[in-house]
């Protein structure tokens, strides 16, 4: 018990050592993850507090705006380091990355890049084809296994005092959040008691729902994204492009973009997959606050044209030889080529992810692509479709 108070306060207190801890089996820490339970618990609050439209507004505004923290930082920046910032820059996105409740930015980056480093395979902490879906969207980081962050394998993060601090003892932000949150409802309630709200209804709808749902929002990608939709790019793990999950999670749902190529700022690598991640990073770097954005190499953008050119080909073959067996009749026609295409799209999507030979770069330049493409290691050489 003891343990786990102090745990709470101080993330990186490990008494039988972190190392060790990372080698034993997955075993749910149900002290250690009471903070968490706490969370869901905290939404059973509405029950009391009821609602107003602007405490609803409120958590579906911070539910957005911390989205935007989540994959533009904490993945965007601290992860994958797809654009630059000062160092003052860093620890204010640190800061307010850690009000999305979703642990230090250091804990998230260290597990990312594992699972880039692992995905799909044994090592994979939260593959949904390894360890089932329930413990690939939340089971896993209530393993105590999970906990710790492993410094070593963020060396460029952690030389950095201020974000280790902040990492250490990750539950200080999100609870000055909370306190500060409480305040404004507490306030409002005084200066505008028109608006209906509280204290306690601004700390239930703004803090614990809103994170609450945020929360599952992000978990989707370690989950679904893994699932649903459609493999552009044959990378050597299950990735998928979603639509659906692109707008919940702000464009990160291109998660087969992503694994692809993992050092582009934007994750909707064409100018029709919604990205509002992107768009506000976009936006930031005007203001000279961040800079160096990095761009989708163009021998990348070609490889995904080919690849939409081959499923569509492929697709339109299959039609042609339904009907070519089911005869020339206007219905007939139709019926079979839809039918092809829609087993064509089916099956695009349920291909089998080829297993990994090797653990790949976690960051992969365009030098290094070059370099590959001299090598013939990239697919096809039918030239890319224009438009495709
Ligand atoms: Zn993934
Ligand atoms: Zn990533």
């Amino acid at each position: 018990m003891t343990r786990a108070l102090i745990q709470w306060i101080d993330s990186d207190y490990c008494p039988e050592g972190a190392a060790r801890l990372r080698e034993q089996p997955d075993r749910v820490d149900w002290l250690r993850v009471l903070p968490f339970i706490f969370l869901h618990a905290g939404c059973l609050g509405v029950i009391w507090v009821g609602w107003s439209p602007v405490a609803v507004w409120a958590a579906v505004a911070l539910y957005f705006i911390r989205m935007f923290a989540v994959t533009g930082i904490h993945h965007r920046y601290f992860s994958h380091k797809t654009y630059s910032t000062s160092r003052f820059g860093q620890f204010l996105l640190a800061v307010f990355a850690a009000t999305t409740v979703q642990r230090g930015s250091l804990w998230w980056a260290y597990h990312h890049r594992h699972h880039h480093q692992h995905s799909d395979q044994a090592e994979d902490a939260h593959s949904p084809h390894v360890h089932g879906f329930l413990w690939s969207h939340i089971g896993w980081i209530t393993s105590r296994r999970n906990f710790p962050t492993d410094y070593s394998k963020i060396r460029d993060l952690a030389r950095f005092p201020e974000l280790v601090w902040l990492n250490r003892f990750d539950l200080v932000v999100p609870t000055l959040f909370a306190v500060a949150l409480f305040g404004v409802g507490a306030l409002l309630e005084r200066v505008a008691p028109g608006l209906g709200t509280t204290g306690p209804q601004m700390l239930v709808w703004a803090f614990f729902i809103s994170t609450t749902v945020l929360f599952h929002g992000t978990a989707c990608i370690n989950s679904m994204a893994h699932l649903m939709g459609r493999r552009r790019f044959r990378t050597e793990d299950d990735s998928r492009n979603s639509f659906i999950l692109a707008i919940i999670t702000l464009g990160e749902g291109w998660h087969n973009n992503h694994h692809r190529y993992q050092s582009s700022t934007r994750n909707g690598f064409y100018w029709w997959e919604v990205d509002p991640t992107y768009y506000g990073l976009k936006l930031l770097s005007w203001t000279g606050f961040i800079w160096g954005l990095k761009p989708v190499p163009q021998a990348v953008l070609d490889e995904g044209a080919r690849a939409e050119h081959a499923a569509s080909v492929a697709a339109a073959e299959s039609a042609a030889q339904a009907r070519r067996e089911h005869g020339s009749s206007p219905l007939k026609q139709v019926i079979p080529a839809a039918a092809a295409i829609a087993v064509a799209t089916v099956q695009a999507a349920n291909s089998e992810a080829p297993r990994k030979t090797e653990s790949p770069a976690v960051h992969k330049d365009v030098s290094e692509l070059a370099h590959e493409l001299r090598s013939g290691q990239t697919s096809s050489q039918t030239p890319p479709t224009p438009g495709a």
